[in-house]
């Protein structure tokens, strides 16, 4: 049965190579296999070398399998001061093995060593953020794991006191060891797939929602956050804003110095784009060179502030391995919720705040609070422009020929 999960995690393992949790996991595995097999399969005349020799799995079982876990949840493993723990349990078995004739005492440490390591564990694992279905059935198995190796021993050397080494495979003991150990690791063993099918799962999710060129998220992936998000933020009173970004004259920018060159355009103000934002905050590309970001918790005002600094930025990227001499530049339009707005409300506000910026001559922000259908107008925040009267017959001509194909 061990054996079968060591193989599973060498199969899951060479699924992604970059994923070394899943090679310990099956290290962890492989050794626990050997430990059993030694265990269950060495003469009796072996006598107290058995504990001594199983010791040395055991232990290192505990750490790789700590290590996978651990690593997996992103918590950094204690792999030193559990080899520290199996050598000094290592050390003190053959202390006391000169003492007496009971297997008890080397059963115990071994027990005591492997419990310890996984409080440890189980202790370091509640440090990971998740705390899903699969990672709390992960834990309470952590915990039963570290909780058998001190109940066991302690209840069954209840029944029986101590045992000759010659006798141990005959005690309720090992009776006691086999049976525990066969219904535990196969629990604990299903914990550490589901733990690893979550990932290949959440991979996936990762792969479809990304938009591959921009690294942003797709359209689709990014209406429904949004949507979710708006409602959030309607229900809680908390301040949201959205920014509409477009690169400017991109046709040309496709014309004159390719197709490719514009890929690289869009894959690098993507980048930025993701550098730029809070990890609170949510960006998608909506649209072939036209990308959105939801901006959690900020006002109209501290938007236009993000979207300034991505003008900025914008004017200095770089594209493609030449050095071009043509700049790229994108225009922006932001919008805050207001009453409670869905996403087509605030994305149409956001998008007329666009047009304001591409209108004047591009390059620049606008805000929608700034730009009334009366004309009246204030800075829009970065650029010393006047925002343009914008009647709303020009904003339907601009979304028919947005919207158009
Ligand atoms: P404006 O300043 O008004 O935004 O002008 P524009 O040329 O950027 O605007 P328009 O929306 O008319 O043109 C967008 C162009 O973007 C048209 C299309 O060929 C190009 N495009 C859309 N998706 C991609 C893509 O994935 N890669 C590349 N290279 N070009 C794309
Ligand atoms: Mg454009
Ligand atoms: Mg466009």
């Amino acid at each position: 049965m061990t054996f079968i999960f060591a193989a599973a995690f060498l199969v899951i393992w060479t699924r992604d190579k970059g994923k070394h949790e899943n090679l310990a996991l099956s290290l962890g595995w492989l050794l626990l296999t050997s430990g059993f097999s030694i265990s269950l399969m060495s003469p009796d005349h072996w006598g107290r070398a058995i504990p001594a020799v199983t010791h040395v799995p055991y232990t290192l079982a505990a750490a790789a399998m700590s290590w996978g876990v651990l690593t997996r949840v992103g918590v950094k493993p204690p792999l030193v001061p559990h080899l520290w723990m199996a050598f000094t349990g290592f050390a003190t078995m053959m202390v006391v093995q000169n003492f007496g004739n009971s297997i008890v005492a080397d059963v115990m440490i071994t027990n005591v060593t492997c419990g310890a390591m996984m409080v440890m564990t189980a202790q370091l694992f509640t440090q990971a953020t998740g705390r899903d279905l699969v990672e709390r059935f992960l834990l309470v198995m952590l915990i039963l794991t570290a909780a058998q190796f001190f109940i066991r021993p302690v209840l069954s050397l209840m029944f029986d006191g101590p045992i000759a080494a010659e006798a141990y495979r005959q005690s309720a003991y090992y009776f006691a060891l086999n049976w525990v150990f066969a219904f535990g690791s196969v629990l604990f063993g299903l914990a550490q797939i589901a733990g690893s099918v979550k990932d290949q799962v959440s991979a996936l999710y990762h792969k479809t929602s990304r938009d591959a060129l921009s690294g942003l998220l797709v359209r689709g992936e990014f209406e429904a956050q949004v949507e979710t998000l708006l409602n959030r933020a309607n229900a809680e009173g908390v301040e949201t804003a959205l920014v509409i970004g477009d690169i400017d004259h991109f046709k040309q920018v496709n014309d004159i110095w390719g197709h490719q060159a514009g890929d690289g355009a869009i894959a690098a103000f993507g980048a930025m784009t993701e550098t730029m934002i809070r990890p609170s905050d949510i960006a998608g590309r909506v649209g072939g060179e036209e990308f959105c970001i939801l901006v959690w918790n900020a006002n109209e005002a501290i938007a236009a502030g993000l979207a300034e600094r991505l003008r900025v930025r914008t004017n200095a990227l770089e594209i493609g391995e030449r050095a071009f001499d043509v700049r790229l530049t994108a225009s922006f339009g932001v919008a805050q919720q207001v009453n409670g707005e869905g996403y087509r409300a605030l994305f149409a506000r956001a998008d007329g705040a666009l047009y304001a910026s591409k209108e004047p001559g591009r390059n620049r922000v606008s805000r929608a609070s700034v730009i009334s259908p009366t004309g009246s107008t204030t800075d829009g925040g970065s650029q010393a422009f006047k925002a343009q009267e914008i009647s709303l017959s020009d904003r339907m001509a601009h979304h028919t020929k947005r919207y158009a194909g």
